[in-house]
């Protein structure tokens, strides 16, 4: 594990936890300035906190009965807010701090000290440079995915329209979402702009959304990697951690297969990253605009049973809809 990262990182969920108190402080002190009997209420909360404490060290033989008179006024003025916030419409989270993540409070780590997943997909994303993925994503959802666009005239050839086609293979990944982690693989296949790189995009969205880590990568860029560890990185941590995390991530997304061109060396690293995700039930996407038939020939008979085996296979047919244009412009 690259540790200077992990660090870089961590400063960051450092910052963040300290952005999150200047945000809170920012919250009450706007309230503060709508609401002055809310100050007072707070200051007299605050003091009444510090009597508490100085009785317990002042008076211990009066403790018992001052205590509980400090706290029903205690509990008075609580009854006194909560009742100053609902007249208003504010939600009593409104005063509490809020998080980028909930389940770690940004501290990047849960309570039995193991990594949260933001932390993860941090990683995931400092190493294959993913960093604006959430970003760049945040319109790639499953509800701008508009089915009127795709033809509704039967094909020759095809037994479906191509907007029936395409519904089916919307509820598909959707329940493929909604059912993760499934173990479940999923093959895309068919012409370019018809919708393929959306979908990927929808999956990856809905999943890092929900707390699951994502690697979503060009062929390309995959082997790059495979060939730094192999040949003219060897040794490099950083490299070695990206390379791991093809195997240990949730869901990989490989958008774009077949535009590569693969050799003998790439064929076997590709292979073993497909067997080894199968093996341990981690779930893979892979799109591609090349024809079934073709996948043995561009690769091997073993990654074409793998994959024709242990695969859904989701084909993309009917006139191009320009989709990724639109989904761009
Ligand atoms: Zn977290």
């Amino acid at each position: 594990m690259s540790d200077y990262l992990i660090r870089e990182i961590l400063q960051d969920y450092s910052r963040q936890r300290a952005e999150n108190q200047r945000a809170l402080r920012q919250r009450r002190a706007e309230l503060y300035e709508s609401l002055p009997d809310l100050r007072e209420i707070d200051a007299q909360m605050a003091k009444i906190g510090r009597d508490i404490s100085e009785a317990i060290l002042q008076e211990p033989e009066k403790t018992d009965s001052l205590l509980q008179e400090l706290k029903a006024t205690l509990d008075a003025l609580k009854s006194e807010k909560a009742v100053l916030l609902t007249d208003h419409g504010i939600s009593p989270q409104y005063l509490e701090l809020e998080y980028r993540c909930e389940k770690c409070k940004d501290t990047g780590y849960l309570d039995d000290q193991t990594r949260c997943q933001c932390l993860n997909q941090r990683l995931v994303s400092a190493a294959y440079k993913m960093s604006n993925i959430e970003k760049q994503l945040e319109k790639q959802n499953f509800n701008h995915f508009d089915l009127n666009v795709f033809s509704g005239q039967i094909l020759p050839k095809e037994q479906l329209t191509q907007r029936e086609n395409m519904k089916i293979i919307l509820a598909e990944t959707e329940n493929f979402v909604d059912t993760f982690p499934n173990g479940k693989n999923i093959l895309m296949y068919g012409t370019s702009g018809l919708g393929k790189t959306f979908l990927c995009n929808c999956i990856a969205k809905a999943l890092i959304d929900r707390g699951h880590t994502v690697i979503y990568q060009t062929p390309f860029s995959i082997i790059q990697l495979l060939e730094r560890r192999a040949f003219t990185d060897r040794g490099n941590a950083f490299v070695q951690m990206a390379y791991d995390q093809l195997f240990s991530v949730d869901l990989l997304i490989i958008d774009d297969l077949g535009t590569e061109v693969p050799n003998s060396f790439t064929i076997g690293e590709f292979y073993n990253i497909i067997n080894a995700r199968i093996l341990a039930e981690k779930s893979t996407v892979l799109s591609t605009n090349i024809k079934l038939s073709e996948i043995r020939t561009l690769y091997n008979d073993r990654i074409d049973s793998r994959i024709k085996g242990h695969y859904q296979l989701l084909k993309f047919f009917g006139p191009d809809v320009r989709w990724e244009t639109r989904r761009n412009g």
